[in-house]
């Protein structure tokens, strides 16, 4: 496949064994969707092959790969199992936050376990009263008198719920005149004051264990802040947003390439008796395929840029971030309402796949920033608004 992420030697090896994880994962997947079942195998095998340090720092233990491998390394494990895509980009985007925080007070110890595939994370920020407005937490800290902060919030969605080891998780600064003014802190699975009250049973990506989370007068010890009080909207957009904007559009181009995959081997391979004929034979159908394959290859390319400029980011950056993760999610829904159309009732049924990346390419498009805020978003930068 065309390097379009421009990676290097070392990159591409990352690629290549995330392809063959992906391999092996493929079948379990149908039954990951099936069941909503966590594909806990697949984290395994990230965990022991050095995935979950891929975008860590070497002197923090990691692999220190830039965005195009972590974008490409995510394309192929979406191929196979979106799920498992989208548990490995919460992670990914989580961790960054470790990376960059100057206020954790176990930073190196925490980023050496998850280099070594020894802890899993995920963003806590959507609240059942900020909805998709992540910026805006409505769970706040107050002091506890000793140095320290206490908080209650029912986060609404949390990535491996019932599987990280820690959430990164967001509430207004003690005070807040505005829910802008938040910070980001690590609350650990199983604290006291921590507890999963449901479990996901979503139409797509059923394997991700989304779940609610309920925080009940929570602890927070000053060193397990993950920004200074009140500069947690600045880690969110800063840190947090191109990361998971890259893993997003990545795991919506897997999806995109899975589709096409799929509708050129159902096109290819099947046909009608009478006369001897292939689905191929009908142009309206090879259209399809060609308008789902161009859409999929004009947004790659996008992403592909942006990873790149991400090296060098300049003021144009964070716009092609944006563009990017738009693209990519309004791509994954034209391109598998494409397939659905090619492929017919045999993508109706079950036995495909299709159907499955249909409603698995559903997910990012409801999850914040929504396509709705991401045109906000850049509408606002093009005509040289505030974001908020
Ligand atoms: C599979 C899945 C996994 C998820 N995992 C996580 C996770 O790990 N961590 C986490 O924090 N969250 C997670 N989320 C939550 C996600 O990020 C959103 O918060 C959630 O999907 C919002 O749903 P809602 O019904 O509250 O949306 P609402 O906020 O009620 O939005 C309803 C509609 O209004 C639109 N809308 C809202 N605000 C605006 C605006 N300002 N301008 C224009 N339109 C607007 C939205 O685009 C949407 O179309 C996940 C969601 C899904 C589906």
């Amino acid at each position: 496949m065309t390097n379009i992420h421009g990676i290097d030697a070392t990159g591409l090896e990352f690629v290549a064994t995330a392809a063959e994880i992906a391999a092996e994962i493929r079948e379990e997947a149908v039954e990951v969707d099936k069941d909503a079942k966590f594909p806990a195998r697949s984290l395994a095998m990230l965990a022991e092959r050095g995935f979950f340090g891929l975008c860590i720092p070497a002197d923090a233990g990691g692999q220190a790969q830039p965005p195009g491998v972590f974008a490409a390394v995510v394309e192929q494990l979406a191929r196979a199992c979106p799920s498992t895509a989208m548990i490995y980009v919460m992670h990914v985007s989580a961790s960054r936050t470790f990376v960059a925080s100057q206020t954790l007070a176990d930073r190196a110890s925490l980023l050496r376990d998850v280099a070594a595939g020894k802890h899993l994370t995920t963003l806590a920020f959507s609240e059942r009263g900020s909805r998709s407005q992540f910026w805006a937490p409505v769970s706040q800290f107050e002091q506890d008198g000793n140095g320290g902060f206490v908080t209650s919030a029912s986060k609404s969605w949390v990535t491996s719920a019932n599987h990280a080891d820690s959430y990164v998780s967001s509430a207004q600064k003690p005070g807040a005149a505005s829910p802008l003014e938040s910070t980001l802190y690590v609350a650990r699975r199983g604290a006291s004051g921590m507890k999963v009250t449901d479990s996901f049973d979503g139409l797509g990506l059923r394997g991700n264990d989304s779940a609610p989370v309920e925080i009940t007068d929570l602890g927070v010890a000053a060193g397990e802040l993950l920004t200074p009080q009140g500069d947690g909207a600045a880690m969110m957009l800063e840190v947090v947003l191109p990361w998971f904007s890259v893993g997003t559009a990545a795991m919506a181009h897997g999806i995109c390439l899975a589709a096409v995959n799929a509708t050129k081997t159902h096109l290819s391979g099947t046909g009608f008796e009478h006369d001897g004929s292939k689905l191929r034979d009908l142009p309206n159908l090879r259209a399809r395929l060609a308008k789902m394959s161009c859409r999929t290859e004009q947004s790659r390319a996008l992403l592909g840029f942006t990873a790149q400029a991400m090296l060098a980011p300049n003021e144009q950056t964070p716009l092609y971030v944006l563009q990017s993760r738009m693209s990519a999610l309004e791509a994954a829904i034209d391109v598998t309402d494409l397939a659905m159309k090619a492929c017919g009732g045999a993508a109706f049924s079950r036995h495909l796949g299709v159907e499955q990346m249909f409603r698995d390419a559903r997910a990012g498009w409801v999850m914040a920033p929504t396509v709705d805020h991401l045109q906000e978003f850049v509408g606002r930068a093009l005509t040289g608004m505030p974001l908020f």
